[in-house]
């Protein structure tokens, strides 16, 4: 889709007045809109793209912004979709012809005590994590990608391999939200309206834009890591005391190679004094090596009998020597202020697809074999196979928001990742065959290959709540784009 230049509200004060004084004979503000998309793209010589429909993407600065937006569908047109750092891999924050909000500016902290820090809803949790750490304090999940927004994470999935009391996802730890609703008006949301507080956490956007979010904080608190290699079996043998473990569990899976890497980490009643630098190679070998280098060997190696066992190879030294070689210990404050470089942003999206479901503890074992087998059946088939290991979490049971994929009961995530997209479409539909036989629970950013019939069924009455207060909200659809029209209604 071709996106317009986006709009400043400082630099580009008021652009589109200063365009109209330019372009004589342009009278309505729809085509002075066109207009500015050409002039950003270049295309202004290409005189056929001023019919295209695209979408206008504003930059916001100030909460006063989000309600200029909101309250003027004629300049901003409809479906408005706020953004954080557009890490979501479904349609949820796209639009047509509609207005995308870029929050990633709204990005202060407003105000810390030692246990709850106040921030507006654009900052990315490594920020965030490097702000509380100068005061030795950190978040209480521990959130993987930390160049996610707190906006973006607490309106949609945001899945971590917590230890146990630490809430399934980063909704879990908020104390107070402020919304500004689809008509412009401010409303704050704390525990005291627990009921609405529920519904507003991964409400993704639906309800109106989130521009601030207290969040409950602690001193940094470090954690041990111990890591077992088994095999598929062996790991569906291991999965009932994995459920059990008074820790956090994050799975790394090679079904190809028939292997897993589990890592737990265990709090301990010393506090240890944690390292940032190995989780900072280590997530750039992770997430900025390893990528590219599986990447470059499916390109250049043409012949899979050669290529695909080398895939396998590189990320398993990958696993072995980064992941369980150079981190004994560490802390959520470590784990997100130690990262290494922005994944994914509007600009420049991360080469990494991925996908993710949530299935019922009790049944993992079964899953991970069933995936094993699925994805070697998938690949003999259409010679398409994921480049990167899939990781899993254990998610405990968290009823703080409406569609918590952990609601009823404590989960296992599955993420499938890769950088090879051709036969990726595909692969994600059937594997959302597969996951459906499983009783496979959806998360709307990040679940591709979604049918409505399914998320109906999956989530039933909680939907339908979502649904009745969606629209009593928001009665003119500012909000809603084609993708929720089609799964939320
Ligand atoms: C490499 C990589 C690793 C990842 N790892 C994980 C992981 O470990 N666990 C996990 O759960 N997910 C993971 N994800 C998925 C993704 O990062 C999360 O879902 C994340 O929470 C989305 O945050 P975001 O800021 O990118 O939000 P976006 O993708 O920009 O938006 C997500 C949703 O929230 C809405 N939204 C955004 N900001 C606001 C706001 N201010 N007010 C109201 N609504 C808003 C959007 O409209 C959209 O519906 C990963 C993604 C990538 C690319």
């Amino acid at each position: 889709m071709q996106r317009n230049k986006a709009l400043d509200f400082d630099s580009d004060t008021d652009y589109l007045a200063r365009l109209r004084k330019r372009t004589v004979g342009f009278d309505d503000l729809k085509r002075l809109r066109t207009e500015l998309v050409i002039e950003a793209t270049g295309e202004h010589r290409r005189k056929h793209s001023i019919k295209e429909k695209t979408e206008t993407l504003v930059r916001v600065r100030r909460d006063r912004d989000i309600v200029t937006v909101l309250t003027n569908p004629k300049r901003f047109p409809s479906p408005v979709r706020p953004v954080g750092s557009s890490s979501s891999s479904t349609r949820c924050t796209r639009t047509q012809a509609g207005t995308q909000l870029d929050m990633t500016l709204l990005n202060r902290l407003l105000r810390f005590n030692a246990k709850t820090v106040t921030v507006q809803a654009g900052i990315r949790l490594r920020e965030l994590a490097e702000k509380l750490a100068v005061h030795g304090l950190e978040l209480v999940g521990g959130c993987d990608d930390p160049d996610r927004t707190v906006g973006g994470a607490i309106s949609s999935g945001s899945l971590t391999a917590a230890i146990p009391g630490e809430g399934g996802d980063l909704a879990s730890s908020v104390v107070r939200l402020t919304l500004i609703t689809p008509q412009g008006h401010r409303l704050d949301i704390g525990q005291d309206r627990a009921d609405l507080l529920r519904v507003a956490l991964m409400s993704y956007g639906l309800l109106g834009v989130v521009c601030e979010v207290e969040l409950r904080i602690r001193r940094i608190r470090s954690y041990a890591m111990r890591n077992k290699t088994l095999n598929f079996d062996e790991l569906a043998n291991y999965m009932p005391d994995l459920a059990q473990v008074r820790a956090a569990v994050k799975l790394f899976l090679l079904p190809y190679r028939d292997t897993a890497f589990v890592e737990v980490r265990v709090t301990g009643s010393k506090n240890r004094p944690v390292h940032g630098w190995p989780w900072k190679i280590r997530n750039w070998a992770w997430n900025s090596v390893l990528p590219r280098v599986v990447h470059s060997v499916g390109r250049v190696i043409p012949i899979r009998q050669i290529r695909d066992p080398l895939i396998d190879t590189v990320n398993e030294a990958a696993q072995v020597l980064v992941n369980r070689g150079l981190s004994a210990s560490g802390s959520n404050s470590a784990e997100q202020s130690g990262q290494f470089r922005t994944l994914s942003r509007p600009q420049r999206p991360t080469r990494i697809r991925y996908c993710t479901w949530a299935f019922p503890a009790c049944q993992f074992g079964a899953v991970v074999k069933a995936y094993r087998d699925f994805c070697r059946a998938h690949n003999k088939t259409s010679k398409f196979r994921c480049d990167l290991p899939a990781i899993a979490y254990r998610v405990d049971k968290d009823q703080s928001a409406l569609l918590s994929p952990s609601f009823d009961e404590q989960v296992f995530s599955l993420s499938v990742r890769t950088t090879n997209t051709s036969g990726w479409e595909d692969f994600v539909i059937e594997f959302a065959e597969f996951a459906a036989g499983f009783a496979g629970i959806p998360l709307f950013n990040q679940t591709c290959g979604l049918t409505a019939g399914y998320v109906e069924d999956v989530f039933g009455k909680r939907l339908a709540h979502l649904r009745a207060i969606r629209r009593r909200m928001d009665p003119n659809d500012r909000m809603l784009n084609q993708f929720f029209a089609e799964h939320v209604g």
